[in-house]
């Protein structure tokens, strides 16, 4: 069976799994311990751990805070945000081509008495980040917009929008979940960017662990806002918990792997999509069209209508062979908001399936689709 569902998650790699294994069964200290040699080796490894993690984003290590996914550092910085600085304005603005892990939560805060704007995004799920600098307020507290679509693979001109965010002095984050690992994530020079969340298990990492990287100032002060958890004041009090000690080592390992191979990884992941799209070409011809962009977006992504084919049923006969889905996993029952977002009719995403690939698929792996 060939596993093209890495944007819903990835295998953990060997490697990683074997550094865990040691955290999981010997090496079982509270790294808040302290005193004792079994509390300093795990206080060591989260800080390799964020050491790792620190130069696959490009940040200094202080920035990063350990969360169990991206779900929740997009949460804590939506709410917490939200929360600390009610007082200068109750706007935020994002996208409507969102996880569910921001849309959610953005539609909590309307029930708070916040108030959203959703910005529309062109066919491949985009924002003109011309429009961003159109609803910008004096109330606008926060902007959240992702950096690659989960469903598209289509990349935001975060450049572009976090310049605009800088000019007008509004935090911005960006959900960074499937971008980590893929492309290269300039959080220092970037500096527009005041958060972005990220998970490990996109990665060939574990699941249960991410992280919400926070902009430090000169002296090295964190963007403060409300934390989400309260209880031991682990990470600095911003994110209270004991430590998923072997989880975040895992993460670390997968970090340092993945800014090893980074270039690796994406000429591989270029060449699968390419070869992907040329058999689908050649077998289907005009029944396909494609929603994911060639360029501009992360490699590896192709979501695809097959015209006329309803996409549960054909994913159901492929599953023996090969595993894909509709789009998110969170949300596979309902019908795609983000594809919806792009324009598409609800015959059109009805229709739609998302391949995703690992770096470590092999070439001769696609060549399943000539059985088809
Ligand atoms: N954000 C995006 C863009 C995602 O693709 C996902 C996972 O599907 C999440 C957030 C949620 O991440 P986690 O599973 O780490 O909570």
């Amino acid at each position: 069976m060939l596993y093209l569902d890495n944007s819903a998650t990835t295998p953990i790699l060997p490697e990683v799994k074997d550094k865990m294994l040691t955290y999981l069964s010997n090496e079982y200290g509270n790294p808040s311990g302290k005193y004792y040699q079994l509390a300093v080796n795990a206080d060591q490894a989260i800080k390799e751990s964020r050491t790792h993690l620190s130069k696959l984003l490009n940040s200094k290590e202080q920035e990063i805070i350990f969360t169990s996914g991206a779900t929740e550092s997009n949460n804590m910085v939506l709410k917490g945000v939200a929360d600390y600085y009610t007082h200068k304005g109750k706007h935020i603005i994002t996208s409507k081509a969102e996880h569910s892990a921001i849309m959610d939560v953005c539609e909590h805060l309307e029930t708070k008495g916040y108030e959203v704007t959703y910005l529309d995004v062109d066919q491949y799920g985009r924002v003109n980040p011309d429009d961003l600098k159109e609803v910008m307020r004096e109330d606008t507290i926060l902007v959240s917009i992702m950096w690659g679509n989960n469903e598209l693979g289509s990349l935001n001109d975060i450049e572009a929008i976090s310049s605009i965010c800088k000019e007008h002095n509004v935090f911005f984050h960006t959900d960074a979940t499937q971008a980590l690992g893929k492309v290269e994530i300039n959080w220092d020079e970037l500096d527009g960017i005041s958060f972005l969340s990220c998970s490990a298990h996109k990665m060939h990492g574990p699941k249960g662990v991410g992280a919400l990287a926070i902009r430090s100032d000169q002296y090295g002060k964190l963007i403060p806002f409300t934390p989400l958890f309260h209880g031991g004041g682990q990470e600095d009090g911003i994110r209270s918990g004991t430590y998923s000690v072997h989880n975040i080592v895992g993460f670390g390992e997968a970090a340092r792997i993945a800014k090893k191979n980074l270039d690796k990884n994406r000429k591989q992941l270029n060449k699968l999509e390419l070869r992907l799209r040329e058999i689908l070409n050649e077998k289907f011809h005009d029944n396909i069209a494609y929603n994911s962009d060639t360029k501009d977006k992360l490699p590896g992504v192709v979501n695809v209508q097959f015209i006329g084919l309803n996409n549960e049923v054909l994913l159901k006969k492929l599953a023996p062979i090969i595993a894909a889905s509709t789009g998110s996993a969170c949300s596979s029952a309902k019908p795609s908001h983000v594809l919806q977002a792009t324009g598409l009719d609800l015959k059109a995403v009805r229709e739609s399936i998302r391949f995703s690939f690992s770096p470590y698929s092999e070439l001769s792996e696609v060549e399943i689709f000539n059985e088809l």
